[in-house]
């Protein structure tokens, strides 16, 4: 597949961008090859500068639950825009928006509105520090909570080891009061619990961002009843589940109430929309209200939050399923059959496939996997037609726009592809 026009993209952004890109996975680095300069999107499919069409599994990493531009997106999006972009005032979209995710998700009694789910978990740090008035946080190795100083150490998965700064730029002391804790061990999280003045526990709903981790049984409620016992806020970040894999994202699903939630990706129907939300008696610390401060001049803007409640209204959820179950099936069928070692972990619609043949449960057995094999594995589904997210600890992104025709384009590839990546562990035995 020639891919000339998107590698000369790639030159000329590379002399203005950092590294050619605007958040560092899209640099394919972690899969060798170049990335993909995409002009457009249709349902499943996205088509790139040199004019090839590819079934998309990136799904703009979430967003895209109904596929590219659905009509109703689009139309609303484009209603929304012909009365103006934004006023830097109160809109009824924002109100709609927020009575939506409340009538969904019954812990979450009040809404505030961001851009992005970095904001969100930020500022849902912010206020549970204010709210319960200690410093510290837990948060678990392997877990992504955007790139917020804080929340971006997850070195030294040591149990309740202060953590260490995994990003230059990032003070010592900006980390200092993130706790590490490898994920699915609730002994861990006593013990942290016990021994620190903890503020909150975040966690991923279901870690999604090491490949999909689902939490193992009791361990969600034991999180929730670990930090009722000792005055620590649970916040769930449903950034990526959060009206994904069900109307009222893992919550729907696995039905435990944490005290905040953070949500982001699909809310914003594919434009910058997030949120954090949960407890009305801690959604009240923040200002005007109380003196938690946390502001966003585009926050609640009138068309992203056009495009996120057009999604919501018209999410497909069995359709999201169904393709996830054919996705799931027929790569796991064309794996075995190729004899790649490998695990698909899945919940509800969000999977991901590991290559290693044990389960994961934490991040150090995710790092265990065969990433050379993925590598190898995602060119080929690429020069086959099929956009691969471009590393090993990336979910995968499926639609309820991708129907039986744009299924076949995925069953045709995954043969060779398996077969390579079956190839190149041989080569590195
Ligand atoms: C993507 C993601 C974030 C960060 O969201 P951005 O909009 O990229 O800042 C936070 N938490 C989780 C679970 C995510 O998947």
């Amino acid at each position: 597949m020639q891919r000339s026009t998107s590698q000369r993209w790639l030159e000329r952004a590379q002399v203005v961008t950092p590294g050619g890109v605007n958040s560092p996975v899209r640099a394919f680095r972690a899969v060798g090859g170049h990335p993909v300069f995409f002009t457009s999107g249709r349902g499943p499919y996205v088509t790139d500068v040199d004019g090839n069409t590819y079934v998309d599994l990136v799904g703009q990493w979430g967003p895209a639950l109904l596929g590219h531009a659905h009509p109703a997106v689009v139309e609303a999006v484009q209603r929304a825009a012909a009365s103006g972009l934004g006023f830097g005032a109160p809109h009824p979209n924002e109100v709609e928006l927020a009575e939506l995710i409340t009538e969904r998700v019954g812990p979450v009694e009040q809404v505030r509105l961001v851009n992005s789910g970095t904001e969100a978990t930020m500022s849902a740090i912010r206020v549970a520090r204010g709210f319960t008035g200690r410093d510290a946080i837990v948060k678990f190795a392997g877990c992504y909570h955007g790139h917020s100083d804080g929340l971006l150490a997850s070195a030294g998965s040591g149990v309740a080891t202060l953590g260490l700064p995994d990003s230059a730029g990032v003070t010592a002391d900006q980390t200092a009061q993130t706790l590490v804790l490898p994920y699915n061990d609730l002994a861990a999280v006593a013990e942290a619990l016990e021994q620190h003045e903890v503020a909150a526990v975040i966690t991923e709903a279901v870690p999604a961002n090491m490949g999909v981790v689902p939490p193992a049984p009791g361990f969600s409620q034991g999180l929730a009843d670990l930090c009722a016992q000792h005055g620590t806020l649970l916040i769930s970040d449903e950034v990526m589940t959060g009206f994904r894999v069900s109307p009222a994202g893992w919550f729907g699903i696995e039905g435990i109430p944490a005290d905040l939630y953070t949500y982001g990706k699909v809310i914003g129907g594919g434009l910058p929309v997030a949120a954090f939300g949960g407890r009305a008696d801690v959604m009240q610390m923040l200002a005007p209200q109380g003196p938690v401060y946390q502001a966003g001049t585009l926050s609640g803007n009138p068309v992203a939050t056009a495009a996120g409640l057009a999604m919501l209204r018209n999410a497909d959820y069995p359709g999201v399923d169904a393709a996830a179950d054919a996705v799931v099936s027929m790569t796991h069928e064309a794996l075995d059959r190729a004899g790649v070692a490998h695990t698909v972990q899945r919940a509800g619609s969000l999977f991901s496939v590991f290559f290693r043949d044990e389960p994961v449960t934490d991040y150090e057995q995710a790092q265990q996997q065969d990433t050379r094999a993925f590598a190898v594995f995602h060119a080929a589904m690429l020069d086959a037609g099929v956009s691969l997210p471009p590393s090993a600890f990336e979910a995968w992104f499926v639609s309820s726009a991708h129907d039986e025709s744009a299924l076949e384009v995925v069953a045709r590839a995954l043969p060779a592809a398996a077969e390579a990546a079956a190839r190149s562990g041989e080569e590195s035995r």
